[in-house]
Formats: C-alpha cells, structure tokens, sequence
C-alpha cells in the first residue's frame, strides 16, 4: 500500500511468503517484506506512505539532515530503517526496553 501511494515511486517491496508454521510467527501475516527499499533522493517527504500503512509500520521521524557525499548512500534497505538501528531523536518516541537503540540519542 504505502509504495502504491508513493507519488515520486522511490519504494521498492518484494514479498515472500513465510514459510514458518503459524505457531512461531512472530506476526499472524503470512507474508512479509523480504526486500524493503525507499529511495530518499526521490523522497519527498510528503508522508503518504505513513498514511497509508495499514499496522503503523512507518513512521518518518525528525532527521532532516540525511545529506551525503555519494547519492547511492539515500538508498535505504530495510535493514537500515528498521528503528532498533536508528539514531533516536529525543523527539521521537520512547523506546520499549526490550530495543536495542543508540542512548546518544533516546531519550530517558
Ligand atoms: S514520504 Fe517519500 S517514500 Fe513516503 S510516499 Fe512520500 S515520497 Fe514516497
């Protein structure tokens, strides 16, 4: 939903099925994002893909400075933007105990 939402097309999915019996699924959904891509250097931030997601599975915080030297770096995977490998900003909301995030940035 949230690439089919995207005006300037920089998200990128592909789905797999998961294999896994349902018992020791993390979620109930049986497939999953394998490959997850948002280009920011189409990006525009207008945050229709946060609209759209249908479990809050975006959330676009307050790091506006994602300048880089090489425009291949805006090419964010999956592993990049999942949040338990992020910079918090003190702005953004309070991590649960169980993630792993850089305190530099949490907030207590
Ligand atoms: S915020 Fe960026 S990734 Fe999300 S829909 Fe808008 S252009 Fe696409």
């Amino acid at each position: 939903m949230c690439a089919a939402a995207c005006p300037s097309d920089c998200i990128y999915i592909e789905a797999e099925q998961d294999a896994r019996p349902y018992s020791e699924r993390i979620g109930r959904d049986e497939r999953y994002a394998k490959v997850y891509n948002i280009d920011y250097g189409r990006c525009i931030f207008c945050g229709y893909c946060v609209e759209a997601c249908p479990k809050d599975a975006i959330t676009h915080g307050y790091n506006f400075e994602i300048s880089v030297f090489n425009r291949a770096d805006l090419l964010k995977r999956k592993e990049d933007l999942l949040i338990t490998n992020q910079k918090q900003s003190k702005n953004y909301r309070v991590a649960l105990s169980s993630e792993v995030v850089d305190s530099e940035y949490k907030e207590v």
